[in-house]
């Protein structure tokens, strides 16, 4: 990778005291126009080493001058600009400039002093960005359905069409919804009589469904295949006087549901520490998982209950999801394949910062919830960059930061994306020809 560096300093017709400019772009004399990609994320740089120290009533603008800052611009040019510039393997060209006042000794020192800092960071990258669905299969059929109801009740009647919770967890709410009429409701009793309803991918509990029927509400029921066939054995076990172990992740919507399925006979794991007050008794005892726990993370809770209950049965693998498993291996794979990772999220609460943060081989994650936490420091060392896109993660961050990153030196970005699929040892299908379950009449069951 060849890297050349160019610093030049040259007067500008723009610059006033108390003002530094950081340019989206300036025209080098040998190299043309370099566009700086990196420019907001420097604006935040800079005002905050101004904010430090002296310069605090300093402001920072972005902004490009006349001329794209040429040499020569005439003696009554009163701004420096500062700039650097390289070009790498393929020829594109990058860079950054900023400018300041030739009086304006205190801004002068913090552009001399920010070009240094900012040029050490400057080299070849390479940026390994997550690519994950923000709906799994389940619920990108569940979006379609209550998109079609949308659309055909704004079409017939002009009415609403009510979602009984969101259609798939952590999910944002799909654009445009809102304008069609789509309304996202706790439970029934907001739902007019007669109005159209739908029910989200993980499903509602018996009791919500047995008051649509008795209203008898036009229903489009959106509950993943896969999520009706672990409610469905759910179920069966209970019927069969089993107490039913219903491993899952307590932040997916989807455990209420399931653990409303199998009504009293349900006792709720969340990990291992939990299964010895779960496997007390010496009653028959069965397990489901709720789809919105990785295989990988209830598996070993299953293993930790048959050592406490050898007749232990349970639902067969035919019905485990791996749309949660696909996201933590995605994730895992690329933190613990970079030496920094960035995981944007709303928020430290974002579960799969957790995920991220556990599986990463170098210490350094950060959680950026926008551009100005994309802090210097630590990419001065950093060539192996990750990059975790949650789903809570505010729209447009990663474009920003993957331009910010791309305006520090030449980058080298791949998307990576862990996706299971069916390998066909027997007839095995999409996710809407899942097994039914509850076929699970008489002890022992399958046990996985
Ligand atoms: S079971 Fe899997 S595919 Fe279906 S809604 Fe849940 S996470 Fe999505």
């Amino acid at each position: 990778m060849k890297l050349t560096l160019q610093r030049r300093q040259v007067r500008v017709p723009d610059g006033r005291i108390g003002c530094v400019l950081v340019l989206p772009w300036f025209t080098d004399p040998e190299r043309g126009v370099v566009r700086c990609d990196a420019a907001p994320l420097l604006v935040e740089w800079m005002s905050e080493t101004l904010a430090r120290g002296a310069g605090n009533d300093r402001v920072v603008e972005l902004r490009a001058v006349p001329g794209g800052g040429e040499i020569g611009a005439g003696p009554s040019a009163a701004g420096v600009l500062s700039a650097v510039s390289w070009v790498g393997r393929d020829g594109g060209v990058g860079g950054f400039a900023l400018v300041a006042h030739r009086d304006d000794g205190v801004a002068s020192a913090a552009v001399s002093a920010a070009m240094g800092r900012w040029t050490a960071l400057l080299r070849s990258r390479r940026l390994l960005v997550t690519d994950m669905p923000a709906l799994c299969r389940g619920g990108r059929r569940a979006a379609r359905m209550i998109d079609g109801m949308a659309r055909a009740a704004t079409r017939s009647d002009g009415g609403r069409v009510f979602v009984v919770g969101r259609p798939v967890t952590g999910a944002p709410w799909p654009t445009g919804w809102e304008q069609a009429g789509v309304v996202c409701v706790d439970d029934l009793d907001a739902v007019p009589d007669g109005a159209p309803v739908a029910f989200p991918a993980h499903g509602v509990p018996p009791a919500v469904r047995a008051e649509a029927a008795r209203r008898r509400l036009r229903v489009i029921d959106g509950t993943c295949p896969l999520v009706t066939a672990v409610q469905a054995d759910a179920a069966a076990y209970a019927a069969r006087g089993d107490r039913v172990v219903v491993i899952g992740d307590r932040r997916h919507a989807s455990l209420p549901v399931l653990t409303a399925c199998a009504g009293p006979a349900a006792e709720v794991v969340h990990d291992v520490a939990d299964v010895p007050a779960a496997a007390r008794a010496r009653d028959a005892v069965s397990f489901v998982i709720d789809p919105g726990m990785a295989v990988e993370d209830a598996l070993p809770i299953v293993t930790a209950l048959r050592d406490h209950v050898p007749e232990l049965a349970g639902h067969h693998f035919d019905v485990l999801c791996d749309a949660a498993s696909d996201r933590a291996q995605t994730i895992a794979s690329v933190s613990s394949g970079s030496e920094l990772t960035f995981v944007l999220a709303a928020d430290e609460r974002d579960p799969d910062v957790r995920v991220a943060r556990r599986s990463a081989r170098f210490p350094a994650v950060r959680v950026v919830t926008r551009l100005a936490d994309l802090e210097a420091e630590p990419l001065a060392g950093a060539t192996a960059l990750g990059l975790v896109v949650t789903r809570s993660a505010p729209a447009g961050l990663r474009e920003q930061v993957v331009a910010a990153l791309a305006g520090l030196g030449p980058l080298t970005c791949r998307r990576r994306s862990v996706d299971t699929t069916p390998y066909p040892v027997r007839a095995a299908g999409p996710v809407e020809d899942a097994p039914a379950g509850g076929a699970v009449a008489e002890r022992p069951d399958s046990l996985v």
